[in-house]
């Protein structure tokens, strides 16, 4: 059956979208990070649909969305007072918390893990649904397991159509790259994945806080990991994408040297001049927030194009660069090549 496409300027698109998840069903809905696929949080049989619209993998547990912090009493065991900080500090926002969770949550939500993974969302739209469906959302993000992560109504549509109820169209999301999630259940607060809410800022608030190995380094086959989604490979486009770390000068002497007719260069904006090959553009050099929010659909396009080759210019790893950063090397299976 064909999915559903709600625009937010539906004035029952709030409504349609509420009643959809509130019968169980599955809504992709607009978040400020990128599009989530939502189901009601306590109802295991919609949580398993979500597995299996995306192809994820089951120990892969997803986050939960709330609207308001009484929402989020039942979900958790205990509320430290670090985590009181963060929720002052960043919430609502694109910091999800990984909590001690309570027997009630689903084990298909956690993936059997006994800790829950929680986010208050900033976009008016996305907190409208979870109060018009009356619960919490379940909602990992809204594309195929493995491919780039939805920024648009549009991404959704072209990996989920005919596999979801509705998608709910509420434009290109801001931030463009998934929540920042920080595990609290360690001491100290250990980061399992970057984004906009940066660990510099984590670590200005709450003093120390460690960068999990698996942020910047290939998990060993086997090996044990905090957070099971940084196992797969991820984000990537169909060609072989390959990140070069160097400077401008040194960036274009190599693609230029290595260059077929089916090699293409994913570059910042304003640095397509130097490159004889196809190029897709991510945000400026100095703009990290634009490389975020751009960099999915720039490998979405890169998809569309008949290329084998993809020679990426690698991000500065800090700031919300180190989110673009750890996506990037997903996308490229950890292949780096070091220009200096
Ligand atoms: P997605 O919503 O598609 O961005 O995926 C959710 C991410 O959060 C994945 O990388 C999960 O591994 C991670 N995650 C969700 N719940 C937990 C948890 N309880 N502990 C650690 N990581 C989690
Ligand atoms: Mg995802």
């Amino acid at each position: 059956m064909e999915t559903k496409q709600i625009k937010v300027s539906d004035p029952n698109a709030l409504q349609i979208a509420g009643q959809i998840l509130k019968q169980g069903g599955l809504v992709a809905i607009p978040t400020e990070t990128v599009y989530g696929l939502a189901a009601d949080v306590w109802n295991e049989t919609a949580v398993t649909k979500i597995f299996q619209a995306k192809g994820r993998p089951q120990d892969n547990p997803l986050i939960v969305h709330i609207c308001d912090l009484v929402q989020l009493e039942r979900l958790t065991r205990q509320i430290s007072s670090t985590a009181k900080l963060l929720m002052k500090t960043f919430w609502p926002g694109s910091l999800t918390l990984i909590f001690p969770k309570s027997n009630e949550v689903p084990d298909v939500v956690s993936a059997g893990l006994d800790t829950v993974a929680v986010r208050f969302p900033s976009n008016p739209i996305a907190q409208e649904v979870i109060r018009a469906a009356g619960t919490p959302l379940a909602a990992p993000s809204a594309n195929r397991s493995g491919r780039p992560s939805p920024t648009t109504a549009q991404h959704v549509w072209e990996d989920l159509n005919g596999r979801i109820d509705a998608v709910l169209d509420g434009g290109a999301c801001e931030v463009g790259v998934e929540s920042t999630v920080l595990d609290l259940t360690v001491c100290p607060p250990r980061l399992l994945r970057p984004g906009a809410v940066t660990y510099e800022q984590l670590q200005e608030l709450l003093g120390q806080v460690e960068i999990d190995r698996a942020v910047c380094h290939p998990v060993e086959v086997g090996g044990k990991v905090s957070s099971p989604g940084m196992k797969y490979k991820h984000y990537a486009p169909k060609a072989r994408l390959v990140l070069l770390d160097g400077s401008y000068e040194q960036y274009c002497a190599y693609v230029n040297a290595h260059s077929s007719p089916e090699t293409a260069a994913l570059c910042f904006s304003g640095e397509e001049s130097g490159l004889q090959v196809q190029t897709v553009t991510y945000g400026s050099i100095q703009d990290d927030s634009g490389q975020a929010r751009d960099l999915f659909d720039a490998l979405r396009q890169l998809d569309g194009q008949n290329v084998s080759l993809i020679y990426a210019r690698c991000p500065q790893p800090t700031g919300i660069g180190l989110a673009v950063y750890n996506r990037l090397i997903r996308a490229a299976g950890f292949e780096v090549i070091s220009l200096a």
